[in-house]
């Protein structure tokens, strides 16, 4: 009898503490978001596929093909184009493709710009078996993105 009342006081006992613990996550902050229909809102120093930095005034990429870049990435997996246009000092690009396949984001891309027309994206969704969805075309990318 002595037993049978301590197994059952033990048994409430370790009820008690497992609703605590389930009260007490109940009523904390979520720490997962409901994936697709949310996103991670990712830290500062995430690294995504490199974007054009848009220019604060015109809103076009700061690029100006120079294609330090290019010769940097370890990768080979940047290609760039650009053309003068009349009454311009500098090149605009034209073409930047990136291969994002082969990209380590090591960063180099980044550091070398001399006008700092590249950074990384926050893109963490990019999830797929299509080979396409890693041939990025900056250019296009950014004349289809928010302006
Ligand atoms: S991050 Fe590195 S590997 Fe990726 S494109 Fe830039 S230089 Fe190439
Ligand atoms: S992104 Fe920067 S380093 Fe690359 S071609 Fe354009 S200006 Fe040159």
């Amino acid at each position: 009898m002595k037993k049978a009342l301590g197994e059952l006081l033990s048994g409430f006992v370790s009820l008690l503490t497992g609703m605590r613990i389930t009260l007490r996550q109940f009523f904390m902050k979520d720490v997962t978001v409901r994936y697709p229909h949310e996103a991670l809102k990712m830290p500062k120093r995430y690294r995504g596929h490199i974007v054009f930095v848009r220019d604060a005034e015109s809103g076009k990429s700061l690029c100006i093909a120079c294609k330090s870049c290019e010769k940097a990435c370890p990768s080979d997996c940047i290609v760039v184009d650009g053309i003068k246009r009349e009454g311009e000092k500098r090149k605009s690009v034209t073409d930047f493709n990136l291969d994002f396949t082969r990209c380590s984001l090591c960063g180099s891309c980044v550091e070398v710009c001399p006008v700092d027309a590249l950074e990384f994206s926050k893109n963490y969704n990019l999830a797929s078996t299509r080979k396409d969805v890693y041939q990025i075309d900056l250019v296009k990318r950014m004349e289809d993105g928010p302006k």
